[in-house]
């Protein structure tokens, strides 16, 4: 499906013609040329869309074929766009379309998670080429792990015949509250250490030639969703993480909606339990206290020592006295009625939130990641249960809830993506 853009008025692109040879002596501190207006609209409709012929193009943007073909031209010669190949004919020749040049620099998407980071580095189109995991402790001091993303984007950049400079875009995700502007933690819970860490001008002093964007981790998974996974043509849709904690990226019309001050969607401190264990933010029965991946782990606890589940009690014997959200979800696969029970309760929880937002914000679709998601599909089952019921009938008739189609690839996919609509926007 093809989503069109507005512009602020027809736009004028006789003018670029003159101007573009100009422009390919000014270029930005990555080598990019700068973009006006209109050019950029059309690359973030190719880059969204997929190759697309001119007459699309100037079907989507609402000006003349005469404009598009001067916009696209200058955007062909300035080596942003590449001719590939033909599309289908609508009575006349077969029309050339249109598509990023995928050589024109490499970008890296990183998800720094609470125990890992993930690390990949892309073509200028987005296509994955190289990718690294490995585990990492954010607990310790940021340079520590910043260091290490670094040596690892270096490895990857050589494995690709790349040099250093080659890197022009940079996007990184990170477990904790972001202030998107200036890229850095406020307060994080998880790490501490990281808080108001200046993380773009230390990437950038190794990197001088990027415009780092650094977001929170599930608003990355959000933005991944949207441009490579499940969410690709859906223009309003809610991404759920369900992990040690809980948080929600939301997606309005094709953007990520961070809110006034990039906290929008922490939905994990809603109280669906007045009467609830205590959350770490010190408040009662929030959703991620109740209903995540430690509350399903130490309710399985509770029913292997009270002797209500024999298959629990043997896992916990096998893990050194302890659960985890996994072993309970190996339990309920196993047919073990307590931790059925557990599951069902948390997804019984998680979806009756879900409700509140469906009936809030009205979203074509849920997309539900994060490490609790390899528990099974009973856990989504409850949570779509819940969810429909309680939410009203038309906002739910067309609604989907999925697991996410990228799995756990989500943040990278997304912290590439955040790099790529940064890339041309920097002085
Ligand atoms: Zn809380």
């Amino acid at each position: 499906m093809l989503i069109s853009v507005a512009l602020p008025s027809k736009i004028q692109t006789s003018l670029f013609m003159t101007i573009a040879q100009e422009r390919l002596k000014d270029k930005s501190r990555n080598g990019l040329p700068k973009l006006a207006l209109a050019e950029l609209a059309a690359v973030n409709l190719v880059r969204k869309q997929g190759p697309l012929s001119r007459t699309d193009l100037a079907e989507l943007l609402d000006v003349s074929r005469a404009s598009v073909t001067a916009l696209a031209g200058n955007l062909v010669e300035l080596n942003v766009f590449e001719e590939v190949g033909h599309g289908k004919s609508e009575g006349g020749r077969r029309p050339r379309l249109l598509d990023i040049n995928a050589e024109l620099g490499f970008i890296a998407g990183v998800d720094v998670g609470a125990t890992s980071i993930d690390l990949a580095l892309a073509n200028f189109r987005g296509d994955i080429l190289e990718k690294r995991s490995e585990p990492a402790d954010v607990r310790i001091a940021p340079e520590q792990v910043l260091n290490r993303v670094i040596q690892l984007i270096v490895e990857l950049l050589e494995k690709q015949g790349g040099e250093e400079e080659d890197l022009v875009g940079l996007g990184i995700g990170v477990p904790g509250p972001v202030h998107y502007p200036s890229g850095m933690l406020i307060e994080p819970p998880l790490m501490p250490a990281w808080d108001s860490f200046p993380i773009k001008d230390y990437l950038r002093k190794k990197f001088p030639q990027t415009n780092p964007a650094v977001d929170n981790d599930v608003n990355i998974m959000a933005i991944g969703e949207a441009r490579a996974g499940g969410g690709k043509g859906i223009d309003n849709f809610i991404y759920i993480k369900i992990g040690t904690g809980i948080g929600c990226g939301v997606i309005a019309k094709g953007e990520i909606y961070r809110g006034s001050d990039g906290t929008a969607g922490d939905i994990g401190h809603i109280c669906v339990d007045y009467n609830g264990p205590i959350c770490h933010c010190g408040n009662p029965g929030c959703l991620e206290a109740v209903a995540a991946g430690p509350a399903i782990a130490r309710r399985g606890e509770e029913a292997a020592m009270s002797g209500k589940s024999k298959i629990m009690a043997t896992l916990m014997e096998e893990n050194n006295g302890t659960l985890t959200a996994k072993d309970v979800g190996r339990a309920a696969a196993a047919g073990d009625q307590s931790a059925n029970m557990i599951i069902a309760d948390s997804g019984r929880m998680i979806g009756g939130v879900l409700a509140g937002l469906v009936n809030f914000y009205n979203p074509r679709a849920i997309f539900i990641g994060g490490g609790v998601t390899n528990i099974g599909h009973c856990l989504l089952s409850t949570i779509r249960q819940a969810t429909l019921r309680r939410a009203t009938a038309l906002s739910t008739r067309a609604l989907q809830i999925e697991y996410s189609k990228l799995k756990d690839d989500a943040g990278v996919h997304g912290a590439i993506w955040l790099a790529i609509e940064n890339v041309f926007l920097q002085v």
